[in-house]
């Protein structure tokens, strides 16, 4: 029997490839492969697609966050609070500009932010609360707790591309958004890519400013800047992709429903949302109390499996002796040894899953 890879990248290329090639083939018959029109058009299209207000194409999700938190004025002497059950880019992009992150519990069902754990002093700047797996934070309440204390927020929604909450796409409720197109991703490039949208047209006219060396022309420099920019090949691969983002999202949601009526039936704890919250599981996640032998035997079946994440970032050998050190995420840190991400993505057939669901339950106990 065929191997089930975690994430079949190759079968996408498969059904796609053809497209992909001739958007490509068209930039490198252009040669012009930096601040190029299709960047322009595909920054247009996933501001459409997600409704935000402003929105641009940028190097990485990590360099969103960063740039985010800078054109909002976060920086040396700030706090931000965020949530240790993330990636690493998540807590460093704090870092990129001198700020200072304070973790905060994540809430069981969700994963997500725990409202009632934050606790902000004078020097909080901002939230980046972070829409795990696809699934949206609650934010409602934390917009209002924001407003309430003038705190700024930043949604990581490098995982939740079309995720939806109360009728809005994630990465549009906050001051900003930010997401990536790594590979692997909903929405991947053929190399690093990310996106960052601003509700503020002067906080946006600064992303885009901050994210091509402080231009205001070809040749003049308003302020100091980066070289964040999506490059044109990029974009090109991205904008055929958008175009089925949709569908990929519908079979995702389709793929989570079944394994969700296949493992809660067997006891097992999988993903609950907020209400009104639709997410996109950019992975499947359930808990399991035996996760190195379901971890084994998966392999042994030649099932692809991860875990997302097992060390939570204040417990990061980088900040152990900082920012880590003696801080206590009981939920975090429970939930860490006990989760474990199946198989997940458009090109996921039927068979395949029903291949996952029946090794698991071989060996998994909830
Ligand atoms: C992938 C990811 C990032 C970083 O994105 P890159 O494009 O790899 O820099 C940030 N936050 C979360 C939650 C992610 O999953």
């Amino acid at each position: 029997m065929h191997a089930i890879p975690f994430v079949n990248l190759h079968r996408q290329y498969e059904n796609i490839g053809r497209e992909i090639n001739e958007a490509v083939a068209d930039v490198i018959k252009r040669q012009n492969f930096i601040n190029g029109p299709v960047v322009r058009e595909f920054s247009a299209v996933f501001n459409a697609a997600i409704g935000a207000a402003h929105g641009f194409g940028c190097s990485n999700g990590t360099a969103a966050i960063s740039l985010a938190l800078e054109a909002l004025g976060v920086g040396r002497g700030d706090e931000v609070i965020t949530v240790a059950h993330s990636f690493f880019a998540t807590v460093e992009a704090i870092y990129h500009v001198g700020a200072k992150p304070v973790f905060v519990d994540i809430d069981p069902q969700t994963y997500t932010i725990d409202l009632s754990k934050i606790e902000v002093t004078p020097r909080t700047k901002a939230i980046i609360p972070v829409h795990i797996y696809g699934n949206p934070a609650d934010m409602d309440p934390l917009m209002a707790l924001a407003a309430k204390q003038g705190l700024y927020v930043v949604e990581d929604a490098a995982q939740a591309h079309l995720a939806s909450y109360r009728g809005r796409c994630a990465g549009t409720i906050g001051d900003a958004g930010t997401f990536s197109f790594y590979p692997g991703k909903n929405l991947g490039a053929y190399g690093d890519a990310g996106f960052v949208t601003a509700r503020n047209p002067d906080v946006a006219r600064l992303l885009s400013s901050l994210i091509d060396h402080g231009r205001q022309s070809k040749y003049t420099h308003d302020i100091i800047g980066y070289n964040q920019r999506m490059d044109e090949i990029q974009a090109a691969v991205l904008k055929v992709k958008l175009s089925y983002l949709k569908s990929w999202t519908d079979r995702r949601r389709q793929l989570a429903e079944r394994y969700d009526s296949a493992l809660r039936r067997d006891g097992f704890k999988t993903i609950v949302s907020f209400e009104g919250a639709n997410p996109v599981y950019h992975l499947y996640v359930v808990e399991v109390a035996n996760r190195d032998n379901v971890l084994e035997s998966l392999r042994a079946a030649g099932i692809g499996c991860g875990v997302h994440y097992p060390v939570p970032l204040h417990q990061q050998p980088a900040l152990l002796n900082g920012d880590g050190k003696g801080v206590s995420l009981p939920v975090t840190e429970r939930v860490a040894g006990r989760i474990l991400s199946l198989p997940i993505c458009g090109d996921l057939t039927d068979a395949e899953q029903d291949r996952v669901i029946e090794a698991f339950l071989k060996t998994a106990r909830p």
